[in-house]
């Protein structure tokens, strides 16, 4: 049997999956000593009872099964990650907003992405697509997983600049940038401007999904920011609810940012020279 603490892509080569469709949950679960029930739950989204070294996780039959998948991951990541600790049960709320603290949620959550999101089949299969909706919902597909899921394993792993922010109740809950040249001062509207393809969709709410090219500055209060344009995508995740993609095709932004920037570093360092 799989032991605790083991690393979710070492799970993976113990068991020989290579392959998106053999991501099998159950029987992932199963080789960890965990057996997985879907039962009608009210209070929580999924559970998770250990005795000894075998457990039960429960998810909740009446969420779609996509967010089943993904909290089957999510309760065995607390069994391998957090074992010993009394059961866990976990809310909607903790298995899909949590990605940015540090605490057994979050943990449990990136488990459970690089469970069944494995970058080591992501990335070949991300390389060179565009940041959309479009490439979103294959991925998603693909790999049986939410599109929430699949937007953060793209961004954090695609192959372009692009920041992926969280909007409920008209408010920036959380953003993610990639780790290819954005700029750590570059931060986006703490509420979406009116004239963005997000706030057109919190005021439609009949929408579910929406993209467009906007004016950076509609996002980013930068100088000079009206001067370019990046791509939009927004798909709703719950009534009061949105995730936003920003892309920058064009890079030119960025570039201009980071020039700016080390400009500004060594008119600095020359002017302590002078003293
Ligand atoms: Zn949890």
């Amino acid at each position: 049997m799989i032991e605790a603490g083991t690393a979710p892509e070492q799970i993976l080569s113990l068991l020989g999956i290579t392959e998106p469709e053999d991501l099998d949950i159950e029987a992932i679960a199963y080789a960890c000593g965990a057996t997985i029930l879907s039962q009608p739950l009210t209070g929580c989204e999924a559970n998770i009872i250990g005795y000894g070294d075998k457990a039960i996780i429960t998810v909740n039959s009446n969420s779609i099964p996509t967010r089943q998948r993904f909290s089957s991951g999510h309760e065995l990541g607390h069994w391998v990650k957090d074992r010993g600790q009394s059961a866990f049960g976990c809310l909607d709320s903790q298995i899909n907003s949590e990605w940015t603290a540090s605490n057994p949620e979050t943990r449990a959550n990136r488990f459970a992405s690089d469970l069944l999101l494995p970058a080591g089949m992501f990335v070949p299969r991300a390389k060179g697509r565009p940041i959309t909706l479009e490439t979103v919902g294959d991925l998603a597909a693909v790999f049986r997983m939410s599109q929430t899921a699949t937007a953060i394993r793209l961004v954090n792993h695609g192959s372009f600049p692009a920041m992926l922010i969280y909007y409920a109740q008209g408010q920036r809950k959380w953003f993610l940038r990639s780790s290819k040249d954005i700029p750590s001062s570059l931060f986006p509207a703490d509420r979406p401007e009116s004239h963005s393809v997000a706030a057109s969709m919190l005021t439609n709410k009949s929408a579910d999904s929406k993209s467009g090219d906007v004016r950076a500055d509609r996002w980013f209060d930068r100088d000079r920011a009206w001067k370019y344009y990046i791509r939009e995508s927004c798909f709703r995740t719950g009534p009061d609810s949105i995730l936003v993609l920003l892309w920058w095709e064009d890079e030119q932004q960025l570039i201009d940012i980071e020039e700016e920037e080390e400009r500004r570093a060594s008119r600095r360092s020359d002017h302590r020279e002078e003293y």
